[in-house]
């Protein structure tokens, strides 16, 4: 049997062998302790945490490298974000803003957050699942505290207009965090200019390793302090305790450093493949529906309907020849239907009909072999 061809990068991706050669040695030749800093071996590991750490500040525009927290991923940097300034800043207000679309591991942490007296805002997106910076605005109030909106949505794509929401959020003096992790692949994001105060980013959504994250936590104007949620060593500037996993942080700041110089400029061409092939698909099916914003989306990202086509029974049915999904990984394990989905008002029959294809779209012939096996649905 050949491999299925993998259409689901926004779950995950592999990890670039130039990646996993820079990450090889820290397993076992440098494989000291980053906090041992009286010797030789733990010297070396902190120089490359260090190194690693620098790296991604300096692609991130941080204004220094302290500012980069690694956590154990994205879940856990977003759980840090939100739980860390509700628990640090609760005195001064006890709402926070977010939208319908996030993450489970932002709105999860939010729903536990109201056992601790949190007022949670959740706002709408319109039918392409755009959030409106003027809701924002009129959402905030002396109570608010923090606003969490994602910079592009997983399941459909859209790209927030994160810069905006930051102007708004900087003016009425309100914290800001995004998670970052789908879009830190394909754009350059600079922290500073966006006006946020924390942004999530994670290893294996940029062919980087599973299991490591980060978050950029701002230190001036504000300086931003997390009640930590993880407690030890003081480790992490005390914000996340634990001996850090060097392996897997040179994995992160090496896969970000590819991104920099290389998919950064290929997003034009991801992006010229994808309309043609979305093109070439609706020759076959012209009932098909694209979710999600034609053009603020991520480059490598189709959510697609068609009607009367039932997307478990057709990613089933293909499941030798292609690898796609319904939408989120984190959610495939619950028997409910798409909550990106609902709140961009599709029909509950047509989020049964919908799957997203997420690609590399290296090539021509890459997508010309994927219509072929959807063709024959
Ligand atoms: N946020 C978004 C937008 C994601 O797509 C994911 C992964 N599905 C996460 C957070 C969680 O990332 P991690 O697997 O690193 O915990």
């Amino acid at each position: 049997m050949t491999t299925p061809i993998y259409l689901d990068y926004n779950a995950t991706t592999p990890v670039d062998s130039r990646v996993l050669d820079k990450m090889i040695p820290y397993f076992s030749e440098i494989f000291g302790n980053a906090a041992s800093i009286d010797h030789m071996h733990g010297y070396e590991a902190k120089k490359a945490v260090d190194n690693a750490r620098n790296t991604i500040s300096k692609i991130l525009g941080c204004k220094s490298s302290r500012e980069i927290i690694f956590t154990s991923g994205a879940t856990e940097a977003n759980n840090l974000a939100i739980k860390g300034i509700f628990r640090r800043y609760k005195q001064k207000g006890n709402h926070i803003i977010t939208s319908k679309i996030e993450h489970p591991s932002v709105l999860d942490t939010l729903k536990y957050l109201k056992n601790e007296g949190a007022i949670v805002t959740y706002l709408d997106v319109d039918k392409y699942g755009l959030i409106n910076p003027e809701d924002v605005k009129k959402a905030i109030t002396d109570k608010t505290i923090l606003v969490s909106i994602m910079y592009a949505n997983n399941e459909i794509g859209t790209i927030e207009p994160i810069s905006e929401i930051g102007k708004i959020t900087k003016e009425a003096d309100v914290f800001f965090h995004t998670d970052a992790v789908q879009i830190a692949c394909y754009y350059p994001i600079h922290v500073y200019d966006l006006n946020v105060d924390l942004l999530t980013i994670s290893g294996h959504k940029i062919f980087g390793p599973k299991g490591i994250g980060a978050l950029f936590v701002r230190s001036q104007n504000p300086y931003v302090q997390l009640e930590p949620i993880i407690h030890g060593g003081g480790h992490e500037r005390g914000m996340r305790s634990g001996t850090l996993n060097v392996p897997l942080i040179v994995g992160l700041a090496e896969a970000l450093r590819i991104c920099k110089n290389e998919r950064y400029k290929e997003v034009d061409n991801l992006s010229k493949v994808r309309d043609e092939f979305l093109g070439k698909l609706k020759e076959i099916y012209p009932d098909l529906k694209l979710n999600g914003h034609p053009s603020k989306r991520l480059p490598n990202n189709l959510n697609i309907t068609i009607p009367g086509v039932e997307s478990k029974v057709l990613i089933n049915s293909l499941k030798d020849k292609i690898s796609i999904s319904t939408g989120s990984a984190c959610s495939t394990t619950k028997a409910e239907s798409s909550h990106v989905l609902k709140a961009i008002e599709l029909c509950e029959d047509n989020i049964f009909n919908t799957f997203r294809v997420s690609t590399n779209f290296q090539s021509e012939f890459e997508s010309n072999q994927i219509l072929r096996i959807l063709n024959n649905i």
